[in-house]
């Protein structure tokens, strides 16, 4: 569908600037209030290049607001236990108030054992099994950062979310699942679509909400996005197109005009998510110092 109607561009990446700023702030009333600092330890095990650039960047972004970052570099081939033993001196660290295991492990490593090993408390990335269950059942939980972020994203742009048809496109844990989760805590009616499911076009068609995370590039057309909609894209792809190389999400972008607001790709969800993991660390301080009180930045 080629359409000349112009859908809203969601600004990720200016939302991300501004969420980055007021918990510059709020670091620096945290300090001033118990004169400590919030710190967020990062653990990458191996050399996957894609990895080592996120975890740099998750470094100097940490860094850049003020909190400590304590990054851990393992070798490909580190053992469960020693792994383990690092997670455990990690949880006793005071100074550490959010751990992060960087995915994928290496084959060797057992990953939901890796990541229950975290204390639920400083999970800040929110895959811990006690925070994923929190969530389903409507307790505080630390969320899983990119949803998170959507969430944030859908919330500013259409307020009260309630009644809304979701649909979610993607089932995975870090996700798709979340997504859903925090989509039915707002009211939503929400369905959710993998690779078996029977006419996703159609079922996305019924959307006032979209949110895309298939790691399939361009998989959703114009013609599968209803008039109006909020279209959240999730995707990372790179793809080859007239003879470059380009990152390209799981929703055509240039067939969607006729929705209300889209998320470009890249300047949407992705400067979100490290925005969201920064703010899941200031809350997890928070929650580890229950007499700190300042404006609550993230409310969701
Ligand atoms: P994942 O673990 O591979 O899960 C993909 C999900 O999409 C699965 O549930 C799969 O169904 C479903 N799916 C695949 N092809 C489909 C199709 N043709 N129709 C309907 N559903 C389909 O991926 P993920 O980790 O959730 O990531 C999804 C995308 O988001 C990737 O491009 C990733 O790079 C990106 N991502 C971006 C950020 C960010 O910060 N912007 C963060 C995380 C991920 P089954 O369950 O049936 O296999």
């Amino acid at each position: 569908m080629n359409t000349a109607l112009l859908a809203e561009r969601i600004d990720g990446k200016g939302f991300a600037a501004t969420l980055v700023n007021q918990l510059t702030d709020e670091v620096n009333d945290i300090k001033a209030a118990t004169g400590l600092t919030p710190g967020l330890a990062v653990v990458l095990v191996g050399e996957d290049p894609a990895s080592s650039v996120y975890v740099s960047a998750k470094h100097r972004q940490t860094l850049a607001i003020g909190m400590q970052s304590f990054v851990h570099r393992l070798p490909a081939d580190t053992a469960q236990a020693d792994l383990m033993t690092l997670l455990d001196a990690l949880n006793a660290a005071n100074e550490v108030n959010g751990i992060l295991v960087q995915l994928p492990l290496p084959a060797h490593l057992d990953t939901h054992a890796v990541i229950n090993a975290i204390d639920p408390d400083k999970d800040v990335d929110g895959f811990h099994i006690l925070n994923a269950g929190r969530l389903a059942t409507g307790q505080d939980a630390l969320v899983p950062c990119t949803p998170l972020g959507c969430l944030m994203m859908l919330k500013d742009r259409l307020g009260n979310l309630e009644g809304l048809n979701a649909v979610v496109v993607g089932k995975s844990n870090i996700v798709g699942k979340p997504m859903a989760q925090l989509l039915m805590a707002e009211n939503c009616t929400v369905s959710v679509a993998h690779s078996k499911s029977r006419d996703v076009p159609a079922l996305c068609r019924s959307a006032d909400i979209l949110v895309v995370a298939a790691g399939c590039p361009e998989l959703v057309k114009g013609d599968w996005i209803k008039p109006g909609a909020v279209v959240i894209d999730v995707g990372i792809n790179r793809i080859e197109r007239d003879g470059r190389s380009r990152i390209v999400g799981d929703v055509a972008f240039d067939e969607a005009g006729h929705a209300a607001a889209i998320t470009p790709v890249p300047g949407g969800v992705g400067p979100m998510t490290i925005a969201c993991l920064l703010a899941n660390t200031v809350t997890a301080f928070k929650r580890q110092h229950h007499h700190v009180t300042t404006k609550a930045v993230v409310a969701v």
